[in-house]
């Protein structure tokens, strides 16, 4: 879907949809030629009173303006965030795709206006409701061409941003709504090398071979298990004389049947969305090629196995060498996203970056304690968590902070190995926040659970239930596009 910044006639031209973002109170004219008109009187008498998300088509009967008008409510009772904004522009697609209009035309009527963010927030929400999953034959086409008319300064710019970061979220959904079958580790290494090497970044992928080479055992215990082969994928954005380095991290377990500490069956199959961390990160780095953050080097760094019963799978008990040097001792071999990830987060300390981002789907405990409406945040750095709290609140990716005491990472202390990868069920989420901060170095860490937003996310027009939400991208490009 392309974006674009359209002059203000183009909401009278002959286009299949015209989109008018309208509020409550006195109207005295509307764009739209004569369904402009018509649209203004039914306001008057009250049949459509532009309450929050409220909608009114209509259709045209001359052949002259557009052939159908939809008005979409931003706010009578409180003042539009943008995140309205963002599902007015799902509500828009949406509308656009059952109405088979590939041209859709935005605007503005009454005392409705864009902001630089309302607009990219908009923008965003469109291309969210354009995303059609790639493994099969989608029922309706989304929208080719959007134009929207704006006062924003700087429009073009602007949208250009909203289409990276939908672009990169659909990314992210269509890695974690791909069977575990078809994103394969193997896979996510040939995506991500697809996305580095079209954006220019620097790609490099670890197989078992130099895995083994470099002492990497928690990710290769893992992978004992699979005859898929695994790898410590990294994509490296270097601005040049950046004065900042993040490194992103992502966990990457295309598919997760909990190993011999086996799963349930129930809901057994969601368990390929395992993935939804490194599908962000990858999805974040689209939208880093295509906007070139100033200033900051972003390095990206996804490991990715799945986690099977095979005959050589690793057991409970099992004490394995990470990277490094620390030792795990295996009590549930279902905590395996913390374990490929010592390696991983191991591997992001020696950048030196000035901050390191992981996201995991790591804990079926965090969807118990907030729910799907807000990822967990695990830091043990004020700033730092400052930082994604405020991003958060920009990108309507909502973060919750959770506790970080000492007391979790006692619980986790081993008798046969440094650390246990498991300390029951009791603040699950906490203790593997913990297991995690023992392999970045005191380096500022914010470790963010996406267990329950990664897939069947929080309800917004711009999700679709039982579908990946590509949850992280905007949030985590955001921290980095404000790093200063
Ligand atoms: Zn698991």
């Amino acid at each position: 879907m392309r974006l674009t910044a359209a002059k203000s006639n183009a909401l009278d031209s002959n286009v299949p949809l015209v989109v008018l973002l309208v509020t409550a109170g006195k109207t005295t004219s509307l764009p739209g030629g004569t369904l402009g008109e018509r649209a203004l009187a039914l306001m008057g008498r009250k049949v459509f009173e532009a309450g929050m998300r409220e909608t009114l088509v209509l259709h045209a009967e001359d052949r002259s303006g557009p052939r159908a008008l939809l008005l979409i409510g931003v706010g009578a009772a409180r003042e539009a965030t943008p995140d309205d904004f963002r599902r007015a522009g799902a509500i828009a697609i949406k509308e656009a795709a059952k109405l088979k209009a590939d041209k859709v035309i935005v605007g503005t009527g009454g005392k409705a206006a864009f902001s630089a963010e309302s607009l990219q927030a908009f923008g965003e929400g469109a291309v969210l409701a354009g995303y059609r999953y790639s493994q099969k034959k989608p029922t309706s086409a989304p929208a080719k061409s959007v134009g929207i008319v704006s006062d924003v300064k700087g429009a073009a710019s602007v949208l250009k941003t909203a289409m990276a970061l939908g672009e990169g979220a659909n990314i992210a959904r269509d890695l974690g709504d791909m069977p575990g079958n078809v994103a394969t580790p193997r896979h996510l290494k040939t995506r991500a090398q697809a996305i580095a090497k079209k954006g220019e970044l620097k790609f490099r992928a670890m197989d078992r071979k130099a895995l083994e080479k470099a002492g990497y055992g928690g990710i290769l215990a893992v992978n004992q298990g699979t005859s898929e082969m695994p790898y410590l994928v990294e994509m490296d954005y270097n601005p040049g004389k950046a004065k900042h380095t993040i490194c992103v991290v992502g966990k990457g377990l295309t598919f997760d049947s909990g190993g011999i500490s086996l799963k349930p069956s129930a809901k057994m199959e969601e368990m390929k969305y395992d993935m939804c961390g490194a599908g962000a990160t990858i999805g974040l780095m689209h939208a880093v090629a295509t906007l070139k953050p100033k200033n900051t080097r972003v390095i990206a760094i996804v490991g990715t196995t799945d986690n099977m019963p095979g005959p050589s799978a690793y057991k409970p008990g099992d004490v394995v060498k990470t990277g490094s040097g620390k030792t795990i001792e295996v009590i549930n071999t279902d905590a395996e996203g913390r374990v490929v990830l010592s390696d991983c987060l191991h591997h992001a300390t020696k950048h030196k970056p000035d901050a390191i981002v992981d996201m995991a789907t790591l804990t079926g405990a965090i969807l118990i304690a907030i729910g799907s409406e807000a990822a967990g945040l695990f830091c043990r750095d004020d700033k730092l968590a400052a930082r994604l709290q405020e991003s958060a609140e920009r990108t309507g990716e909502r973060l919750w902070r959770m506790p970080t005491y000492d007391v979790y990472t006692q619980a986790i202390k081993s008798k046969f190995g440094d650390i246990s990868n498991s300390a029951g069920r009791e603040g699950g989420s906490s203790t593997a926040a913990a297991f995690l901060f023992e392999f970045t170095n005191g380096i500022p860490h914010a470790h963010i659970d996406i267990a329950g937003t990664a897939w069947n996310g929080p309800k917004r027009d711009y999700n679709e239930d039982g579908w990946a939400t590509g949850y992280g991208v905007r949030l985590v490009y955001d921290m980095i596009a404000n790093w200063g």
